[in-house]
């Protein structure tokens, strides 16, 4: 067992106080084995998590990229380039991959991008907090285990109201 970090050494997300999962993405410096693109840096817990029950004991390595490439069939690689999982290999839809389905905007809280965009353009709702609190009586927090990064959605969720924004303002309905 390793001690646990002091909270100092923890990134800390300035834009979302209600969410405490540790703010915007950090990234491995190993590439991704198929794709060559840097993952986001993911700990073993949370690759284990998302793995189907038989594939959990073999994620060895402490520290693993998400890659991120649309396109590209791996979902987590061992940073010490040993070996990988592909999206076949999780149950976990993940969002940034070409062909999730349903494309999730917050794990936590079973939020889709979908829900997003009715949310926007339907309900004139601007903000993830009361996006979320639309659909659900509370906001939970899970993310280290339910997202895949193992960290907030905040991004990817603003990046989706932003998305969704922009067709509404284009459409003329
Ligand atoms: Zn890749």
């Amino acid at each position: 067992m390793t001690s646990p970090k002091p909270m100092m050494d923890l990134p800390m997300d300035t834009k979302n106080h209600s969410c405490s999962c540790g703010g915007p993405a950090e990234f491995v410096e190993a590439q991704c084995p198929t794709c060559g693109e840097k993952g986001a840096r993911v700990k073993v817990g949370t690759v284990r998590y998302h793995l189907h029950t038989e594939l959990r004991a073999d994620a060895t390595d402490k520290i693993y990229g998400l890659c991120l490439s649309p396109d590209c069939n791996v979902a987590w690689y061992a940073q010490d380039g040993s070996h990988h999982f592909t999206t076949s290999q999780t149950d976990t839809p993940i969002w940034a991959k070409a062909d999730a389905a349903p494309v999730m905007a917050c794990y936590c809280n079973e939020i889709t991008k979908e829900m997003v965009a009715d949310a926007v353009s339907k309900k004139g709702l601007r903000g993830m907090e009361e996006i979320i609190l639309h659909y659900r009586d509370e906001m939970k927090s899970m993310c280290a285990v339910k997202n895949p990064m193992g960290r907030c959605c905040t991004d990817a969720f603003e990046a989706m109201i932003a998305e969704a924004l922009k067709d509404y303002l284009a459409c003329n309905c």
